[in-house]
């Protein structure tokens, strides 16, 4: 028999048992296997969105603490590429195996920290683990590279870790991102420093404390809190610091670059998106419409991938633009430790601020809010699933990433319309396809400015794929052994199979 799900109130007393240790000594960063204030004694505050309670607070580091983490970083390098690939996936998996042990705690802290719905976070600390084991059993191979002959030559590629390298995180699913990010850079030996966001540092001081606790040598990998602004930007910075991962908005991610270029930092970026759903007429209308609900109205619509404009073509618009409305009303808000809960509030209240302020932005460009487009409560960051409709492809509702949860309908009359309106904003990550014309899929996705496309199906990923976007979605990938060439020097040597012939100059 299955257990019954815990109630609210259950995880309300599990989650305050885990936060008893935060309350006590803060959040620390941790630094070549040392909890550590911040250098300089700063600290901030965290706040649930749920009810801007004071969680903990959280060591605010500064230009010496990234010095001190890069530094410690750069000095376990060594062994820690030279250990070999077996023992690198052991400890992997050590470190995925104590995130299932701890994964209740994972789930409920991420959930308070973020206002994610914990339907949604227990799925994402699991994911987390897997993210560690699939790079873990990598590890052994990571440094293969190919064998390209010639007539005269032996080519053996091979790769090796870049260095330290930087990960800087964002708010939204912190702790799925943080693995997907960290996980492969360990498997095939960089060391990290690891800058997760301001708004929710809760799971990236539980995650870093598995890492260490799992044996991962000190230095490999070392957790620095604290803005972008000052400890970010320290981090882009930092001559030992030979690569960094960035996860957050296209704006940052340009600042980054410029931050990067006197260092000549590699970089990788994931961006923004304003991801299209494209409903041809011929679709399974019902699974087009679960699916295109999923996309946007889970994780809060806080979410890169989210499916943010529904092109939906005119002859069905109607009856399914009034069945998404049936569904969107329906959908519930509320407490994100609630197991009913499917939207829980935003993170802060500039992003609730800055949601809010497209509800006027819509009415003022001449869309309709068909639903939502109110605050929920008075306490707390929570926004009624919004659903835009009448909306026109270059209103900002249709080109600016909103990133909550908010849908704008598009209509369209013909495929090349469709693929139109769809490539027509600064973005390209992701994009979904629903059609039963398989010729149509075909073109259409070859044509759409996007990364990531998936045909009939949400976004469902699998480890070994690339994950990216195009234009001010990003550049770069990662997923399978594109995280590995991102993290990784490839070397030819070239060897002589015989006596060639070597041009005799001045013989
Ligand atoms: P953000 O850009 O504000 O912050 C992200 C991280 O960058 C934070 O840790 C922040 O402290 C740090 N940062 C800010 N300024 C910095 C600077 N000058 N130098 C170095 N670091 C700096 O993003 P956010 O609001 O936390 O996250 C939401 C954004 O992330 C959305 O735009 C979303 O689409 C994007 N995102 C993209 C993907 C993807 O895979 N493409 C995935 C998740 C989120």
């Amino acid at each position: 028999m299955n257990a019954p799900t815990p109630t609210l109130e259950d995880n309300t007393k599990r989650l305050q048992g885990y936060l008893e240790r935060f309350r006590k000594t803060g959040i620390q960063n941790l630094i070549n296997g040392e909890t550590l204030a911040g250098s300089g004694g700063a600290s901030f505050d965290t706040h649930s969105p749920v009810d801007e309670s004071l969680i903990a607070t959280v060591a605010r580091g500064d230009t010496s603490d990234i010095d001190q983490a890069a530094k410690a970083a750069k000095q376990a390098f060594q062994e820690w590429s030279n250990t070999p690939g077996a023992k690198r996936r052991e400890i992997l998996h050590r470190i995925a195996d104590l995130i299932v042990e701890r994964a209740d705690e994972i789930a409920l802290c991420e959930s308070w920290d973020t206002g994610q719905a914990l339907r949604f976070m227990s799925k994402a600390a699991l994911r987390g683990a897997e993210n560690f084991r699939y790079f873990a059993d990598q590890a052994p191979n990571a440094r293969n590279g190919q064998s390209l002959p010639t007539a005269d030559h032996l080519n053996v590629t091979s790769r090796h870790a870049i260095g330290p390298v930087g990960v800087i995180t964002p708010w939204n699913t912190p702790f799925m991102l943080s693995t997907w990010k960290i996980a492969p850079a360990l498997a095939c030996g960089c060391t990290v420093v690891h800058k997760p966001a301001e708004l929710s540092p809760l799971s990236a001081r539980i995650l870093a404390e598995i890492a260490h606790e799992a044996g991962l040598p000190n230095g490999v990998w070392n957790l620095v809190n604290g803005f972008g602004e000052d400890t970010g930007r320290a981090l882009t910075e930092h001559p030992d610091i030979k690569a960094v991962s960035f996860v957050g908005e296209s704006e940052t991610g340009s600042m980054i670059t410029k931050q990067g270029a006197d260092t000549l930092k590699r970089l990788h970026l994931e961006l923004g998106g304003k991801n299209p759903v494209v409903v041809f007429d011929d679709a399974k209308l019902e699974r087009a419409l679960d699916a295109a609900i999923f996309m946007i109205y889970s994780l809060n619509g806080e979410r890169c991938t989210s499916s943010s404009r529904l092109l939906v073509q005119k002859s069905i618009a109607a009856d399914f633009t009034e069945k998404l409305l049936e569904r969107v009303k329906n959908i519930r808000v509320g407490h994100p430790l609630d197991p009913n809960t499917v939207i829980g509030p935003l993170i802060h209240k500039t992003h609730f601020d800055k949601v809010m302020s497209y509800m006027d932005i819509a009415g003022k460009d001449g869309a309709s809010i068909a639903a939502g487009g109110t605050r929920l409560g008075e306490t707390g960051w929570f926004i009624n699933p919004t659903l835009f409709t009448d909306a026109k492809r270059n209103m900002r509702i249709s080109q600016e990433e909103i990133f909550g949860p908010v849908l704008t309908v598009i209509e369209f009359d013909t495929e090349e319309e469709a693929l139109s309106i769809a490539n027509d904003t600064r973005y390209g990550l992701a994009g979904y396809l629903w059609t039963e014309d398989m010729s149509r899929a075909l073109r259409f996705s070859d044509a759409m400015d996007a990364g990531m496309i998936w045909v009939n199906s949400e976004n469902i990923r699998h480890l070994p794929t690339p994950f990216g976007g195009v234009k001010a979605s990003g550049i770069g990938r990662d997923g399978g052994d594109w995280s590995f060439d991102f993290y990784m020097e490839t070397k030819n040597i070239a060897f002589a199979t015989g006596e060639h012939r070597i041009p005799k100059l001045g013989a």
